[in-house]
């Protein structure tokens, strides 16, 4: 599918403002339980995931990224630059927000060397930085193939000039070969009345492509069109 510039920049806009999104539902898993303790049968206490610094840091960072990407996403008009700029800074902020859970579940929690077992708030927070992901990489990895609009109006001043065909010219023929036949009417030439084309040096009868060229505009044998 071809599409505008405009459209595709539009795309970027729609597919930050998904990871934005996602980035806010991501920072909210934060006030989830993430780990819960067990400390005997009967006593368990919930640990939220703001509670552990690096990963409140994580969360929120990735999450403002994400904003970033949102506010740079209409400031663009060079798909390119628009492109690489939204979808690396999108990227990174889904990073950062999937770095929040996996810090809290391999560093902090191993750490707390306490019994008990991860909340539903570790996964959804996993769950929803691997959501943002989906609309970063789609920005950088779709392919853009931007419609090219061919130039009908006039030209304007620097434009490349168009493509005229080169026209050529009939000369009074000087020197006549032994034989050599008009290449309208086949008879005999007169060196007074002959006349050349530039392009393939065809011989005629002055009066003979006169008349053609009236009629034509172009040479009998090269075909090309004729400055009269
Ligand atoms: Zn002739
Ligand atoms: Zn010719």
């Amino acid at each position: 599918m071809e599409v505008s510039s405009q459209a595709v920049i539009g795309r970027f806009f729609k597919l930050a403002l998904i990871t934005a999104g996602i980035g806010a539902v991501h920072i909210l898993t934060l006030l989830m339980s993430w780990y819960i303790v067990i400390s005997d049968t009967i006593t368990t206490t919930s640990i939220e995931g703001y509670v552990i610094a690096e990963s409140l840091y994580m969360s929120i960072g990735g999450g403002i990224v994400c904003g970033v990407a949102l506010l740079l996403s209409s400031k663009f008009s060079n798909i390119t630059t628009a492109r690489w700029l939204i979808g690396a800074t999108t990227l990174v902020g889904a990073l950062l927000a999937i770095a929040s859970p996996a810090y809290a579940h391999f560093m902090i929690i191993p750490a707390l060397q306490a019994e008990g077992h991860l909340g539903i708030g570790i996964f959804m927070s996993y769950l929803s930085a691997i959501a943002m992901m989906v609309p970063a990489v789609t920005i950088i990895a779709t392919p853009i193939r931007v419609e090219v609009i061919p130039h009908t109006g006039p030209y304007y001043p620097g434009a490349p000039a168009p493509i005229v065909e080169e026209a050529v010219e009939l000369t009074h023929a000087t020197e006549i070969p032994p034989g050599a036949i008009c290449g309208i009417c086949y008879q005999e030439l007169d060196p007074e009345t002959t006349s050349m084309c530039s392009n393939c040096q065809t011989l005629f009868h002055k009066g003979c492509i006169d008349l053609w060229v009236n009629l034509n505009g172009t040479c009998p044998s090269c075909k090309k069109p004729v400055l009269r």
